[in-house]
């Protein structure tokens, strides 16, 4: 993307560009596709399913899934936890999973994570609807949670500063931009 166009009124810098941003998917979706494809009996049974969480994962997920090579199917979970910028650390699911999970491989893919509360969340409701396994994508972490779900595939590492782009959002707005960069402190406070 032309920088001239990036809106300095609103972003202070970008974090990840949207080159970086395409390479590190195409490498999660090589990485993911080798690792599902040695699964004994894979391709008979069980079946993968991708659920991308949004609203924020939704770029990422469809980044991720038309690169990944192996059989999969894709749904969508909204789970709600934040005010504009602030968390409110209660967690609901707005719009649940259209068919039951059970014996199936499932990989999450996640905006960010920031405490941690969302993932743990989600990990715990779709644990008891007894899956074959639940793998974890995310892409981008901040540095102070306290998750114990591990990460199994992680796009980047990201300072504790609100950033928006790549399908991340400030007032639902800004999903559009390509990269991932830190909003202006001006917009929100
Ligand atoms: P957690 O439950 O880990 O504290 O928060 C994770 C959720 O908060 C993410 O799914 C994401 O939707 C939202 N979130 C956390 N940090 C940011 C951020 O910097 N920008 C945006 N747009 N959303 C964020
Ligand atoms: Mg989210």
């Amino acid at each position: 993307m032309n920088p001239d166009i990036i809106p300095r009124s609103v972003v202070v810098k970008v974090l990840i560009s949207e080159e970086n941003i395409q390479r590190r998917v195409t490498e999660l979706a090589l990485q993911i596709s080798n690792n599902y494809s040695v699964l004994d009996g894979f391709f008979t049974s069980p079946r993968l399913l991708i659920i991308g969480i949004l609203r924020g994962a939704f770029i990422f997920t469809a980044d991720l899934t038309r690169q990944i090579t192996i059989p999969h199917e894709v749904d969508f979970m909204a789970l709600s936890s934040y005010g504009s910028t602030t968390t409110s650390g209660e967690v609901r699911t707005v719009m649940d999973l259209r068919e039951p999970i059970e014996n199936l491989h499932i990989l999450l893919v996640e905006d960010i994570i920031d405490t941690g509360k969302t993932l743990s969340y989600l990990h715990r409701i779709l644990q008891g609807r007894n899956p074959a396994s639940i793998k974890t994508c995310v892409m981008a972490k901040k540095p102070h949670n306290s998750i114990s779900i591990p990460i199994d595939y992680l796009g980047f590492e990201i300072p504790d500063v609100w950033v928006v782009g790549y399908g991340l959002d400030y007032n639902n707005c800004y999903r559009n931009f390509p990269y991932i960069a830190e909003l202006r402190a001006e917009i929100y406070s």
